[in-house]
């Protein structure tokens, strides 16, 4: 796989196993932000609804009171119960507005229970008020337990909504929870210790003695006061080190268990032999009931806690759901610069090194190498790139350098030095193969073989400078004369060669004496002003039946030799025929003129 993409892979699996994370935490704080945020409204609607149970409570006190118990000051006594009742109106209300605003769905159950509670509390009522616009003797006193006990079921009525939004806010939080069933422990350690005073008011407004039924009642309530505290007691002790609740909680053993409770013990022991308890309903109420008072005080104090626990959690749990996510932000964006940098500054030179490495190997050096960027690693690699390149177009200089050197050397060494015509080992070399291709094809071939007349004597006269001189112009001559595809050699001192492919015998010849005339001509003028005239002889053959390049030149040498014996100056032609005498005097006839055919 190419690294690119490779790159691109990890960098989306990395990108996605990094998302995951970071959404799990995010997700993990955002639900205990929920929670936190939820479990507050649900603690105060379950605190609005413990109101709610604690005034039909204190409600229910004076209802009993004034049913059974001629007042000396009604007036003020219908007052207060005015008041009271106004409470626990205000009290519901709250309690529903509050759910209401929620609206939430698994809240109606509640606020059906609490609907409930204002219809039942509605009735026992209108059947208070009934009884209460008749004068106290007339009325009825199992009418009046019927209205007390309908009161009391008003009570009982909360209960559930108060169970159900108990169990919301555990849901919300469970950490609650404990908190939650000691403030609902405490509200029903109000709610009992209520009833138990209430035994007492019967009895007392008729000055009889207790029923076995109401000291059993007594006896049972009693026992359950005491386990209620107890459990009370346990479930706090975690917040016992708090000075509020340890006071709170001392003051309802104090005021309640051991005043309370003492009260209505010694009105007990006197209520189960006579009817002579020393008070009236309204000075027991006026006794009774502020001792119950530490009660509500600490369910108060429990709630309170609660909420600003609750509080304090949302505000964290806020605090962590922000930090979590700027941090996951910030985590986020090193991440993708930690990519960004890999890929720019490893990455993306690594791929271009290589393509300059392919570049250099391919012997591309036009490929620019960009100047490195940071002095890293990488810059270090993109220098030596530079090196190596550099090193490779000095090596390819180097070589063509050789290359054109050895070409050099090879026509040098092909080259006679005097003339620059092809010299004597080259001309067989070239030779040869003209010679293969006309004896393999049959095709024609002259061979011109020239020698200089009396060049011995141009030496002696005028020096051997001035012989190299007048070579140099014959050799011009020779090379003005022949034709591209022909071979023109230096083949000895004095001797010159041609070989005229695809020419046969007589235009050899003609060649030949183009070249005899135009020696013949020239006037060679020497550097010290001296003028010379040479004149060179001719031996042309053609090739016939020639086993080798040698004895074509044999025959040419032959005719050579004729040509020179037979005067100088002049063309002789050998053919096959007298090649076996080898071109003997007898059968040249030297030629002088164009045309002048010999045989
Ligand atoms: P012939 O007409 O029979 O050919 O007479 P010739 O004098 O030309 O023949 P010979 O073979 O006696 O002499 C050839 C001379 O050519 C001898 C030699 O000094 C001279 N020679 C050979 N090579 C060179 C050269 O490169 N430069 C000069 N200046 N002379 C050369
Ligand atoms: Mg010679
Ligand atoms: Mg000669």
């Amino acid at each position: 796989m190419p690294l690119n993409r490779l790159f691109w892979l990890i960098s989306i699996l990395l990108m996605l196993l990094f998302l995951t994370l970071i959404g799990r935490i995010v997700s993990s704080e955002w639900s205990a932000y929920q929670r936190s945020t939820t479990s507050i409204p649900a603690i105060k609607s379950f605190q609005l609804a413990l109101m709610v149970e604690e005034k039909l409570t204190a409600e229910r006190g004076p209802t009993n009171t004034l049913l059974r118990q001629k007042s000396d000051d009604a007036a003020r006594e219908l007052a207060r119960l005015e008041r009271l009742r106004g409470a626990s109106d205000q009290a519901l209300a709250s309690l529903r507005q509050a759910l209401q605003a929620q609206a939430a769905p698994w809240l109606a159950p509640v606020i059906a229970h609490v609907k409930s509670t204002e219809r039942a509390l509605a009735a026992a009522r209108i059947r208070v008020d009934f009884l209460l616009a008749q004068p106290t003797p007339q009325r009825d006193t199992e009418a009046v337990g019927a209205a007390v006990a309908m009161m009391a079921q008003s009570v009982d009525a909360i209960a559930p909504a108060i169970a159900a939004l108990s169990g919301i806010a555990a849901q919300a939080d469970p950490q609650f929870r404990d908190g939650l069933d000691s403030a609902r422990l405490t509200s029903s350690l109000r709610n009992i210790a209520g009833r138990m005073g209430a035994i007492f008011v019967a009895p007392v407004v008729a000055h009889r003695p207790l029923t076995a039924h109401e000291i059993y009642t007594f006896a049972k309530l009693s026992g359950q006061i005491e386990q209620l505290y107890s459990v009370i007691e346990l479930q706090l002790h975690a917040y016992r080190h708090k000075p509020a609740f340890k006071t709170a909680l001392d003051t309802v053993r104090d005021q309640y268990l051991e005043g309370g409770l003492d009260l209505l013990n010694e009105l007990l022991a006197i209520g189960r032999h006579s009817g002579n308890y020393g008070m009236n309903a309204h000075e027991l109420s006026a006794r009774y009931v502020p001792r119950m008072a530490a009660i509500p005080h600490l369910r108060d104090l429990i709630v309170e806690e609660m909420l600003a626990r609750a509080e304090y959690r949302s505000k964290q749990a806020a605090y962590f759901l922000l930090a979590v996510s700027a941090l996951a932000a910030v985590a986020m964006a090193i991440f993708v610069l930690l990519m960004w940098v890999i890929r720019q500054r490893v990455l993306r030179p690594i791929l271009d090194a290589t393509a300059l490495f392919v570049s250099l190997a391919d012997e591309r050096l036009g490929t620019a190498i960009p100047s490195p960027r940071y002095d890293d690693e990488i810059g270090a690699m993109m220098r030596a790139i530079r090196v190596l390149k550099a090193r490779s177009l000095d090596k390819i200089r180097l070589e063509k350098q050789r290359e054109a050197m050895i070409a050099q050397l090879q026509t040098l060494s092909d080259t006679d030095f005097l003339t620059g015509l092809l010299n004597r080992r080259a001309f067989f070399a070239q030779g040869e193969q003209q010679f293969g291709i006309a004896q393999r094809y049959r095709r024609q071939l002259t061979l011109i073989l020239m020698d200089v007349d009396h060049f011995k004597t141009v030496n002696d006269q005028y020096g051997h400078q001035a012989g190299d001189q007048v070579l140099r112009v014959v050799a011009e001559l020779c090379r003005r004369n022949r034709r591209k595809v022909d071979l023109l050699a230096r083949y000895g001192g004095e001797e010159f060669l041609l070989m005229l492919p695809e020419i046969d015998l007589s235009q050899g010849l003609a060649v030949a004496e183009k070249l005899r005339r135009a020696i013949d001509a020239r006037h060679f003028h020497l550097d010290d002003g001296v003028m010379v005239k040479v004149t060179a002889s001719f031996g042309v053959a053609a090739f016939e039946q020639d086993n080798n390049l040698e004895s074509l030149i044999a025959r040419a040498d032959g005719a050579l030799y004729r040509a020179k014996n037979g005067g100088r100056n002049t063309v002789v032609t050998c053919t096959q025929e007298v090649a076996s005498t080898p071109c003997a005097p007898s059968s040249v006839a030297p030629l002088h003129g164009v045309g002048g055919v010999g045989e």
